[in-house]
C-alpha cells in the first residue's frame, strides 16, 4: 500500500486520535468515519441484511458467526492506519517488549522447524521479518510477505501471487488483516507439500475476554482487523480444505494475558490505553503524558493477578483470547 493517505483521510485519523485521548474507544471512533457500510461477510460472502448482528464498527454474520469490520475501510484509510507510528524502524515497544517478541518468535521457529518436512517456509504478514530470520538461522529457507516493510527475507507480495511448494505457510496474527481471508487460506493450502503444515494464530472473537470488554477489546483493532474470527468457522474451513487439524491451543497464540490486562486497565476512569503506553514514543497512536503512562503501568501491576486468573479460566474453558491452529496436509496425498 504505497498510496499516500489523502488529506481527508489524514484528518479522519487525527479525529480518531483525539477521540482516543478523550477516552472514546477506537472502535467507536472508527465507526464514525465516512467509509461505506460493509455489505458482505468477508469470510463466507453472505450478503448482510436485517438478520445479521449490526454492532459498533462491525457486523456479525448470521450464517458463519464471523464479524466483518464496518464501515469497510478504503485502501487510503488502511494506509493511514498502518502509517509510520504503527511499526517504526526503531521497534514498536520500549524496554523488554521487543526482546520478548524476538524470543517468542524464536521459540515458534524451533517448534515448527521440528514439526514440518524439509523445505522452505512462508510467513504471511511477516512484520519486520523476525520469524523468517529465526528459520534462516536454523538453516531453513524462509520468505516473509509484508506490504509495509522491507528486509533481507521480506517480499512485498500478496499470498495469492505466490506459487511453488512450501513446507509450511504461517499466518501469525495476519489473517485478520486480509481483505479476503478465506481465499488466502485456500490458496495457502494449495501451496503445501504432502505433510506440509498450515499454521494460524488469530484473535478469538468469541473468547471470554472479547465478550467481557466488547467494543473496547484490544484485539478488535479497527480498522486494521477486517475480520473477527471464531474457532468453529476456522476449523470448518480447514476441514473443507482437506487438512487434518493436529493442534488447537488457546494459549500458544500469545497476547492472552495482555488482552485481559489491557481490558481491565481500560475500565478505569479516563480509560488509559496500556497498549499505547508500552509502545515507544514514536510508535504511539495518541500522545501520552508521563503521568498517564505511570497511571496505566500502576493499574497494570495491580490488575496482573486478576488478568492471570482470568487467563487461566478462559484457557481451561477453551475460550482463550487467541486461537492457535496447526493443520497438516495428508502426507500420502
Ligand atoms: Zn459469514
Amino acid at each position: 500500500m504505497s498510496n499516500a493517505p489523502s488529506p481527508a483521510v489524514r484528518s479522519e485519523g487525527t479525529r480518531a486520535g483525539n477521540d482516543a485521548q478523550r477516552g472514546i474507544s477506537n472502535t467507536l471512533a472508527y465507526s464514525r468515519t465516512q467509509a461505506p457500510a460493509t455489505v458482505r461477510c468477508a469470510w463466507c460472502g453472505h450478503q448482510f441484511d436485517s438478520t445479521d448482528d449490526h454492532l459498533t464498527g462491525r457486523v456479525r454474520c448470521a450464517q458463519c458467526g464471523v464479524a466483518t469490520t464496518s464501515p469497510w475501510p478504503s485502501d487510503e484509510q488502511l494506509g493511514a492506519a498502518y502509517a509510520d507510528w504503527y511499526r517504526p524502524t526503531s521497534g514498536r515497544f520500549s524496554g523488554l517488549g521487543d526482546k520478548v517478541l524476538r524470543r517468542t518468535r524464536s521459540a515458534l521457529a524451533d517448534r515448527l522447524h521440528r514439526l514440518v518436512p524439509p523445505g522452505p517456509v512462508l510467513d504471511v504478514g511477516a512484520g519486520d521479518g523476525t520469524l523468517a530470520a529465526a528459520f534462516v538461522r536454523r538453516g531453513r529457507e524462509a520468505v516473509g510477505l509484508e506490504p509495509y516493510a522491507t528486509g533481507p527475507h521480506i517480499r512485498n507480495a500478496a499470498i495469492e501471487d505466490v506459487d511453488g511448494n512450501w513446507s509450511a505457510v504461517i499466518f501469525w496474527h495476519s489473517l485478520e488483516h486480509l481483505r479476503e481471508p478465506a481465499r488466502a487460506l485456500t490458496h495457502a493450502a494449495g501451496l503445501l507439500v504432502p505433510g506440509g503444515m498450515l499454521v494460524i494464530a488469530v484473535p478469538n472473537a468469541t473468547s471470554l475476554q472479547a465478550r467481557a470488554f466488547g467494543d473496547r477489546w484490544l484485539a478488535l483493532d479497527l480498522p486494521r482487523h477486517l475480520v473477527h474470527l471464531n474457532p468453529p468457522a476456522l476449523l470448518s474451513k480447514l476441514d473443507a480444505l482437506g487438512l487434518r487439524v493436529e493442534r488447537v491451543s488457546y494459549l500458544r497464540g500469545g497476547q492472552v494475558v495482555f488482552g485481559w490486562l489491557h481490558g481491565l486497565v481500560g475500565q478505569l476512569p479516563g480509560h488509559p490505553d496500556l497498549y499505547d503506553a508500552i509502545r515507544r514514543t514514536e510508535a504511539r497512536q495518541a500522545a501520552h503524558s508521563p503521568a498517564l503512562r505511570l497511571y496505566a503501568f500502576a493499574a497494570a501491576v495491580a490488575a496482573l493477578p486478576f488478568a492471570l486468573a482470568a487467563t487461566a479460566v478462559e484457557v481451561a474453558a477453551r475460550s482463550g483470547g487467541t486461537i492457535y491452529i496447526e493443520a497438516r496436509r495428508d502426507p500420502a496425498s
